[in-house]
């Protein structure tokens, strides 16, 4: 078993039922051990877009890298996320912040996140949960990396969710 951190996001749609159906469906492929609040964050990269909620979540699971990753695949499809532009509005997305210390690099999977140390909608929340975890490539602390971020970030901390 290892210990992931996911990162969930949504910007169409009902978000928190969205957040909620992701949660539901992490249960059948581990446990979940923490789980940070929720976040609304304004979109990156393409801008004219809705905000969105973002979430961390830590789940205890036997699924090794590759298998993990289809399974959250499986769920974006699942939950109804329809391919649309690269950064672009989805119902859910379902990515894999830290799997363990794990260092990997690939075609379709690189461990970490290969952007999460420059996202404050994902290093928010995951240092909620995680903030005393070392990025095993950087070397630093979840909570240093968002310390480390140049700007505040348009981040706002919403409550847990219901
Ligand atoms: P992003 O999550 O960066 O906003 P997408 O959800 O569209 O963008 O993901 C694009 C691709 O990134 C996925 O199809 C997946 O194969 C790849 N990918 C690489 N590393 C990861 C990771 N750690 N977690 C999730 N997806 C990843
Ligand atoms: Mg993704």
């Amino acid at each position: 078993m290892t210990l992931v951190h996911l990162g969930l996001g949504t910007n169409l749609g009902d978000r928190p039922a969205n957040l909620r159906a992701a949660l539901d469906a992490l249960v059948t492929i581990g446990t979940v051990a923490a789980r940070s609040h929720v976040w609304e964050t304004a979109p990156l990269y393409v801008t004219d877009q809705p905000a969105f909620l973002n979430m961390a979540v830590a789940l205890e699971t036997g699924l090794a890298p590759l298998d993990l990753l289809a399974r959250l695949k499986a769920m974006e499809d699942g939950l109804g996320r329809v391919a649309s532009v690269r950064y672009g509005p989805r119902l859910i997305d379902l990515d894999i912040l830290l799997y363990g210390d794990v260092v990997m690099e690939g075609e379709v999977l690189t461990l970490p996140h290969p952007r999460l140390h420059e996202r404050h909608f994902a290093l928010a929340p995951l240092a909620e949960i995680a903030g005393e975890c070392v990025h095993p490539v950087l070397a630093a602390g979840i909570g240093t990396l968002l310390e480390r971020l140049p700007e505040a970030g348009d981040v706002r901390r919403l409550g847990p969710l219901s």
